[in-house]
């Protein structure tokens, strides 16, 4: 039988990377486009001899040709941490409307199905706890997470526009804060950084008093409940992620715990519209995709301490 094709925007990424892996050992054959502004070539080595990869260094908020059949489209490109899109907040405006147009385009014209990679960020700072997919949000739009936040909003209206008026078949899925190996250690986020200032003997920077709260989940967990979106039939929007809430305090405790480090935690601004709460509810995709988390954090922490240890 014919192999499917799938195309990953910001294959080189992160979340990307894990996914091209993931499909090609589910006999995909993988085109990974990623203009690499916060993607990495490293990300993706170990896949360049596999005659079922293809790497194009490409910007998606250009028009995308592909020559070949495309079965799936998975738009993955963006900057995603909130250090990254403050720092390219156009680009992060641009791959989030222009990026997802185009990607939809190219579903379009293949007859894929289309895959967004949307965020919990759709739900800025929540007033509703936790935060089921019916939960429209409470989002600055002129704030500096505005841009992320906006952008992936847009995509999800937008993917539902081709859905409702091309006929087109996608899926959405809310993203909540996922961690693992190929995480950048300088991305931003809190995860990389108490790890990385543990590592070193830094001060963990906590921002405010620590008492937000983030749920984490392990990459592993986050790639196969995508998986299980694609090949179902779901339009409306899934929240894939780990309910298992710790506040951001505790959590530099667990660092340091884990690490046996001798670093002291310091307490630093709380950044604008920083979340104070964050926990999915995962409901949906337990009901309908027959998935839910396996890896606790205490595991999942591990094997990402061993990836980075390796960097340092
Ligand atoms: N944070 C922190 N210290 C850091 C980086 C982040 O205390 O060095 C906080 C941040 O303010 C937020 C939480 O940790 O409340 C999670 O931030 P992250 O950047 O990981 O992503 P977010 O969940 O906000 O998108």
């Amino acid at each position: 039988m014919k192999k499917k094709t799938a195309v990953v925007t910001g294959g080189a990424g992160f979340l990307g990377s894990h996914l091209c892996d993931r499909l090609i050992s589910e006999g995909f054959k993988v085109i990974c486009l990623d203009n690499l502004l916060t993607g990495r070539l490293e990300n993706i080595e170990h896949l360049f001899e596999n005659e079922n990869f293809q790497f194009i260094k490409l910007d998606v908020t250009n028009f995308i040709h592909v020559p070949s059949d495309v079965d799936y489209v998975l738009h993955f490109a963006s900057p995603a941490s909130p250090i990254d899109y403050l720092k390219f907040p156009i680009q992060t405006l641009k791959v989030g409307s222009l990026g997802t147009h185009k990607a939809l385009g190219l579903a379009k014209e293949k007859n894929a199905t289309f895959l967004l990679a949307s965020t919990s960020e759709v739900y800025g700072d929540p007033l509703i706890h936790p935060q089921s997919e019916e939960y429209w949000g409470n989002v600055n739009p002129v704030g500096p997470r505005g841009v992320y936040d906006e952008a992936k909003r847009f995509a999800e209206a937008m993917t539902m526009a081709y859905h409702r008026y091309h006929n087109l078949d996608t899926r959405i899925v809310r993203i909540f804060n996922t961690y693992g190996p190929r995480m950048r250690l300088d991305d931003g986020r809190a995860l990389p950084t108490f790890i990385d200032q543990a590592l070193k003997q830094q001060d963990i920077t906590v921002f405010g008093d620590g008492s937000q709260t983030r749920s984490f989940c392990y990459v592993s967990d986050l790639i196969d409940g995508i998986f299980k979106l694609l090949l179902s039939k779901e339009v409306m929007p899934v929240n894939i992620g780990n309910p298992d809430e710790i506040t951001i305090d505790e959590f530099a405790k667990e660092v340091l715990l884990l690490t046996k480090s001798k670093s002291k935690i310091v307490y630093k601004e709380l950044p604008i519209d920083d979340p104070k709460v964050r926990q999915p509810d995962i409901t949906r995709a337990r009901i309908l995709l027959k998935w839910e988390p396996k890896v606790n954090r205490s595991e999942g922490l591990k094997i990402t301490l061993e990836y980075f240890n390796g960097r340092i």
